[in-house]
């Protein structure tokens, strides 16, 4: 998968200065600013995305000074995989109030292998599994300096963002909505598809995914529909919504071996 991955393939401007990048298992924004070279990152891929997540930037003739913010929609490894990095070339990383500890490693709310059990053992998802090892997915992406992100700091920087807290795959997932174009950077909380699914278009991800289940299909619902006309989700490809979304529609990701009931807390 990732052997064809080109940037020009992956990168997408899917409104004017917004750039969705899919990465071979997870994807991430970048926002860009008229008349300066400051953009706003949203998420950062696995550690094994990095070299990507930098052509990525330097397809749109920018670099990380230009960096105005990380903005992370949750502390998964496929999601903050660069997030340390970018701290540490002083790219300031935000998140959710109720996120930071998951972004710092304080706490670790991610399904493990040992979680999952036999279940690794199905093809899509033992494919799943060996491509997030090889990505890097095992390794240690705690990132301290993760700061809690405010409402006029997200409208202050370019492509000038709303949080919309969405808990449930992680207690402080966060969405970040450009309100303006329509774009909503969904995260996890819905996606598009993933390796693991059989299935196209807007779904979430199987039970054992989140941290709480039951809480994912609730905070997708209060997420401003209406207003949405493109998604951007942490996996899977980018959709139009010219006639909305209904979210009653939204698969869910009981397919097999996963199923309704199984969670991390409730296995
Ligand atoms: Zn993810």
């Amino acid at each position: 998968m990732s052997s064809k991955w080109t940037v020009e393939r992956a990168l997408r401007e899917v409104r004017t200065g917004v750039f969705f990048v899919e990465g071979p298992a997870s994807n991430w924004v970048i926002l860009t600013e008229p008349g300066t070279r400051r953009f706003t990152l949203i998420d950062s891929g696995y550690p094994g995305d990095r070299g990507r997540l930098l052509a990525s930037i330097a397809y749109l003739d920018r670099d990380l000074d230009d960096c105005a913010a990380l903005l992370v929609t949750h502390g998964h490894s496929d999601h903050i995989g660069s997030a340390a990095y970018l701290a540490s070339l002083g790219v300031p990383v935000y998140a959710h109030q109720l996120e930071l500890a998951n972004v710092r490693r304080e706490i670790t709310e991610q399904i493990t292998v040992k979680d999952m059990g036999w279940r690794v053992l199905a093809p899509r998802i033992l494919a799943w599994a060996l491509h997030a090892v090889r990505a890097g997915g095992l390794g240690d992406v705690g990132t301290p300096a993760v700061c809690a992100f405010t409402a006029p700091l997200l409208r202050s920087l370019p492509g000038a963002l709303e949080a919309l807290h969405t808990g449930g795959h992680t207690t402080g997932h966060a969405a970040y909505f450009q309100r303006s174009s329509g774009v909503l950077a969904s995260g996890d909380a819905v996606i598009s598809g993933h390796a693991m699914s059989p299935f196209h278009g807007p779904q979430y991800l199987p039970a054992p995914f989140h941290a709480d289940a039951p809480a994912v299909p609730a905070a997708a619902a209060a997420l401003p529909w209406p207003a949405v006309s493109c998604l951007l989700p942490g996996h899977g490809p980018s959709q139009e919504l010219p006639d909305g979304l209904a979210v009653d529609g939204i698969r869910a990701g009981d397919y097999w071996p996963f199923g309704r009931a199984w969670s991390i807390r409730g296995s």
